[in-house]
Order: C-alpha cells, then sequence, then structure tokens
C-alpha cells in the first residue's frame, strides 16, 4: 500500500514536511513537464531609446502558468531550474522563441533575452544561438543577450570565449542588474559589453534622499567612457525618467512606459507606434 502510494503526486505532501520545501518540489517537478505541457509562455517588456524617442528593442520575460499554481513567478522558479539544470533546456526554448517572434517585426526592433550562467557551462552555446538565428532568420545584430553577474563569469576563460564568439557573430552583449553583485565592476573590466542595465533598486531609491542619484550619474558617466550604452531598469514615474533622461542614459525600461506584454500586444504597439511616426512625418 505505502509503495503505491508513494508513486502518486501527492506524496510531495508528507506529514511534516517543511511547507517551503513541498512547494519547491512540486515546482521542480513542474517544470520537467512544463514545456512539453505547453505551460511557458513569453511576455515582452519595450525598452524606449531616448535619442530614437521609439521602442527599440523587447525584452523577453518567461511566464509559466500551472494548472494548480497559476502563475509562477520566474524570480520563483528559475533557480529552481538552475539548480536543476533543467535551465539548458528551458533557456533553449525561451531563445528559439524570442528569435522566432522577433523574426515578424520590424527591421529595427531589437530583442533581448536573459541568459543563465549555467548555459555557459555548456559549451555549445555558441553554436546554439548561431543554429538558432539561422533557423529564426533574425540577423545576429537584432539579437540582445542579457547576463547578470556571478561568480561562473569571473575570470573564466571558458565563459569568456563563449562571450566573444557570441559578439563576433554580431550579437549584443548587455550586463544585466548592474550594481547589485558585489564585483560589477571587475566584471567591467573581464569583457566589453555593449550595454549596462542599471538595477531597478537605484531608481525605486531615487524618490527618497540618498546617493542613488550620485550612483546612477556615475554609473552613466562610466558606461560612457567605456564606449557602452546605458539602460535605466524600473522607471515608474516622470520624476525617474527626467533625472536618467539629465543624466545622459540611453535607453528606458519599466512600468512607466509598458509593463511586459503578449505577443499579439507587442504587434498592437508597434502599428501604434508607426502611425505615430507617419503622422510626425507628414507635419514637418
Ligand atoms: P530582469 O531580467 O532584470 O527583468 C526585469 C524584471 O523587472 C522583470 O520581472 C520585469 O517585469 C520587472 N520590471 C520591469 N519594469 C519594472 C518596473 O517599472 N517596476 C518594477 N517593480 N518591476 C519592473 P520578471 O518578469 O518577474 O522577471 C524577473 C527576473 O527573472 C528577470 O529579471 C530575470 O533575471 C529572470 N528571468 C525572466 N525570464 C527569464 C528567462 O527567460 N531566462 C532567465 N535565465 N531568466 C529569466
Ligand atoms: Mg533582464
Ligand atoms: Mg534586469
Ligand atoms: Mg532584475
Amino acid at each position: 500500500k505505502a509503495k503505491s502510494e508513494g508513486r502518486s503526486a501527492f506524496h510531495f505532501f508528507e506529514a511534516g514536511m517543511d511547507a517551503d520545501l513541498q512547494k519547491r518540489r512540486v515546482i521542480e517537478q513542474g517544470l520537467r513537464l512544463a514545456i512539453s505541457r505547453d505551460e511557458l509562455r513569453l511576455v515582452f517588456q519595450p525598452l524606449v531609446g531616448l535619442e530614437e524617442n521609439r521602442v527599440t528593442c523587447f525584452e523577453a520575460l518567461l511566464r509559466w502558468d500551472h494548472a494548480e499554481m497559476g502563475t509562477v513567478s520566474p524570480a520563483e522558479f528559475i533557480p529552481i531550474a538552475e539548480e536543476t539544470g533543467l535551465i539548458v533546456q528551458i533557456g533553449e526554448w525561451v531563445l528559439r522563441q524570442a528569435c522566432r517572434t522577433a523574426a515578424t517585426w520590424p527591421a529595427d526592433v531589437r530583442v533581448a533575452v536573459n541568459l543563465s550562467p549555467i548555459q555557459f557551462k555548456n559549451r555549445k552555446l555558441g553554436e546554439l544561438v548561431r543554429a538558432v538565428l539561422a533557423e529564426t532568420g533574425l540577423p545576429a545584430t537584432r539579437l540582445e543577450l542579457e547576463i547578470t553577474e556571478s561568480l561562473l563569469l569571473a575570470d573564466n576563460e571558458q565563459t569568456l570565449q563563449t562571450l566573444h564568439s557570441l559578439r563576433a557573430l554580431g550579437v549584443r552583449i548587455s550586463m544585466d542588474d548592474f550594481g547589485t553583485g558585489y564585483s560589477s565592476l571587475s566584471y567591467l573590466r573581464s569583457f566589453p559589453f555593449d550595454k549596462i542595465k542599471i538595477d531597478r533598486s537605484f531608481m525605486a531609491d531615487l524618490d527618497s534622499k540618498g546617493d542613488s542619484l550620485a550612483i546612477i550619474k556615475a554609473v552613466i558617466g562610466l558606461g560612457h567612457s567605456l564606449g557602452m550604452s546605458t539602460t535605466a531598469e524600473g522607471v515608474e514615474t516622470e520624476e525617474q525618467l527626467q533625472a536618467v533622461r539629465d543624466q545622459g542614459c540611453n535607453e528606458v525600461q519599466g512600468f512607466l512606459f509598458s509593463p511586459p506584454i503578449g505577443a499579439d500586444a507587442v504587434h498592437a504597439l508597434l502599428h501604434r507606434e508607426a502611425a505615430r511616426a507617419n503622422q510626425v512625418r507628414k507635419a514637418s
């Protein structure tokens, strides 16, 4: 009796087992099946170029709709996917899906895809990116890869080689969440990133006093002197927009402009933008 019960889905909810641990198990088990069950989807959040005054890029963000748990946050399931290695398969799905979708957008709009450091352990990452670009027809120059700081990146020859080979394809490399890790600055020295994305915690602190403005100003200056473009994440208010614009920030992303939206809504947004650009052209 005990044996057959042990194999049912309910064996995760063993009496006395910590609730967090139980949830973790359910997530881990569910993730293994998420792709085949078609439970993953991408949403896209616009990045607005302040010089161009238009949407220049969309960041692809992963969503998981689970039958019982509802929509699970990536903050919750990505770490588990990384620990179990499932991120490799999931990351490949994200990359392919993002490039396929972006290939239907206008030629001056890029897509940004988040990569986990675990994906760099796989020597074939460069080949995978090249194959997905070929298969989807998306030009390499329209793909940005976002990487967060992590120990794995530190002075790792193989990772650096992979980054250089991706760059050689024409792909852009962005440093995500800049300023949150303890070695942000040394990463800038180890690889010539194309873009620095300033973590949204600095934006959130802007309104309260503090030194966030000084830090944002310094990071933008640093980026520019290193020939890197700068993006402010988490821009939610006009005041924050004005502050980063005044400092010469190149690009903004945040709820002020738009939350992440579905692929259909992206097409609608791009149509509205094209209509607006046309009107501006006619008027001038
Ligand atoms: P991230 O790459 O830094 O993505 C930005 C996150 O900030 C997104 O959360 C986005 O919804 C949120 N955000 C954007 N604008 C605002 C704003 O104005 N205010 C606030 N409060 N939040 C804003 P999301 O979608 O929950 O993703 C969380 C993190 O999960 C991402 O942070 C990224 O590190 C990771 N992630 C998401 N999708 C993927 C993926 O496909 N692969 C990997 N490896 N990681 C992913
Ligand atoms: Mg990102
Ligand atoms: Mg980010
Ligand atoms: Mg973040």
